[in-house]
């Protein structure tokens, strides 16, 4: 039975209402009058239901089609401006003890290398990232009680942060660790994580059991109430995703939306982020022998009705993608994207890096993080490598309701012009620097506020004169 309220994986996301929601989206995927009306309540800004959102997402009308990616497209100009926070991903460890038929880390895999790094790796590893320029991390490892135990992670956070390289600094490291307990919880938060990402993959328990065989998170309803256990922990800025190509992807998008409405019934704030990984080739997994593979114009059409029904929430994409698809939804939805990213366990420092490959996915889009700088801003974005919110307090609920009110507006565009202007003056190569201090007197001067853009002025002076770490 249906109750978003629930705290039981099986009745908030129930299996028949998402039925019933793919039904009622079919069978409306031609009502135009339906299709105006809920048009019209997105407008709004207020999201829409699970069930709104999936007829948006049936709908075949060529034309109302184009209305929905013109809305998605406002709505992200409204929320976010031109603005793209940037971040990388840092694997830790490819131990794993499950058994995930899509992932090359699970643990039949016996020809790829397996590796943990130490505390003195992951110093390297995390001056190479500072030296790109990166302030935002998100940390990754398998599942594996003995080879990456809470203490391996927690040890592992206070190493990135004490790390002050030049003029380098992670100032937010987002946490993407399998489903724990609420002690452990507690204990990230304790260490002052951002965001903890747990992806579901699926949310159609059969197939979830199905690709999950084996290991802890073959259970089904614990790896999909981690969410509430995390926030019981205190951790009020969560990240879903799913993995697009597992299952149907009208079900998976049914389906994350009832969990952001569940979140949002029981905690009193929703999901932070939404990632929107698909799958990719890497050692031992064929794309191919997935079913449910999407194309680029449906996965477009995902971006842009999330983009619509959830507002409010930050919308990821990673290097899995091209550099066109990237375009393509950085303006339907997307806020923040990865750079620069290896998905190797050791990828970024020289001297940790082998030949022998230890990927988690293929990446796509290869270029370096100061080529893909260039590249946004050329395209009219500002790269933004901004954490104020997480150090100054705004997060969860009081991120949310600064949010609601547009208030957030005032600090991102500040913001990110400081930030951008720290990585100009300490890591862009000649040519990004000529854009970007172009870009940046633009936006300065497009900050409407005297007081904000004053003050802006005078910061940006101040890193000239080699000060670090302002923020709104
Ligand atoms: S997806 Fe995660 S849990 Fe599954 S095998 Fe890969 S690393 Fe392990
Ligand atoms: S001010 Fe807050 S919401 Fe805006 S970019 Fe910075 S961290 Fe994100």
């Amino acid at each position: 039975m249906y109750d978003k309220k629930s705290l039981k994986a099986e009745e908030f996301i129930d299996h028949n209402e998402i039925v019933e929601t793919l039904d009622f989206a079919e069978k409306n995927k031609d009502n135009v009058q339906l299709i105006d009306e809920i048009i019209e309540k997105a407008k709004e800004r207020k999201g829409l239901s699970h069930k709104e959102a999936s007829v948006l997402l049936s709908c075949n009308i060529e034309e109302k089609n184009q209305e929905i990616y013109k809305l998605a497209e406002q709505i992200k100009k409204d929320f976010y401006g031109n603005r793209i926070v940037m971040f990388a991903p840092l694997y830790l460890s490819n131990y794993c003890v499950n058994g995930c038929v899509y992932c090359p880390y699970h643990a039949q895999n016996k020809h790829i290398p397996r590796k943990k790094m130490t505390q003195e790796e992951i110093k390297r590893e995390v001056i190479a990232l500072q030296d790109m320029g990166h302030k935002r991390l998100a940390l990754e490892t398998g599942e594996d009680p003995v080879n990456n135990p809470i203490e391996y992670i927690l040890d592992s956070i206070k190493t990135i942060y004490s790390i002050k390289h030049k003029n380098g600094a992670i100032r937010r490291v987002n946490v993407n660790i399998a489903a724990t307990t609420v002690e452990n919880y507690r204990k990230l938060k304790e260490a002052g994580i951002g965001t903890y990402i747990l992806f579901q993959e699926t949310y159609h328990k059969e197939s979830y059991e199905r690709l999950h065989p084996t290991g802890p998170k073959h259970n089904y309803a614990y790896h999909t109430e981690a969410m509430d256990r995390a926030m019981d922990g205190g951790i009020d800025d969560v990240g879903l995703g799913v993995l697009f190509g597992l299952e149907r992807y009208k079900y998976e998008f049914a389906g994350l939306l009832m969990h952001a409405e569940h979140l949002e019934a029981v905690h009193g704030v929703g999901p932070h982020t939404i990632s929107v990984p698909r799958i990719r080739h890497a050692d031992d997994i064929d794309p191919s022998a997935f079913d449910n593979g999407i194309d680029d114009e449906t996965f477009c059409k995902i971006v842009a009705c999330i983009r619509i029904a959830v507002p409010y929430t930050g919308m990821i994409v990673s290097t899995r993608e091209s550099k066109e698809v990237r375009e393509r939804v950085l303006h339907l939805g997307i806020s923040q994207i990865s750079g620069g990213s290896k998905t190797s366990v050791g990828g970024y420092d020289e001297e940790d890096y082998t030949e022998e490959d230890s990927s988690q996915f293929d990446v796509v889009d290869n270029r370096p993080l100061d080529e893909v700088l260039n590249w946004l801003m050329e395209i009219g974005y500002l790269p933004s490598f901004c954490t104020a919110c997480y150090r100054e307090g705004r997060t969860g609920e009081r991120f949310m309701e600064i949010c609601k009110s547009k208030q957030i507006q005032n600090c991102c565009h500040p913001n990110a012009i400081i930030t951008m202007k720290e990585y100009l003056e300490d890591y862009a190569s000649e040519k990004t620097k000529k854009t970007g201090d172009k870009l940046l007197e633009q936006e300065l001067s497009s900050i409407e506020n005297d007081v904000t853009r004053r003050k802006t002025s005078e910061i940006l002076k101040e890193i000239e004169n080699g000060k670090r770490d302002f923020r709104f």
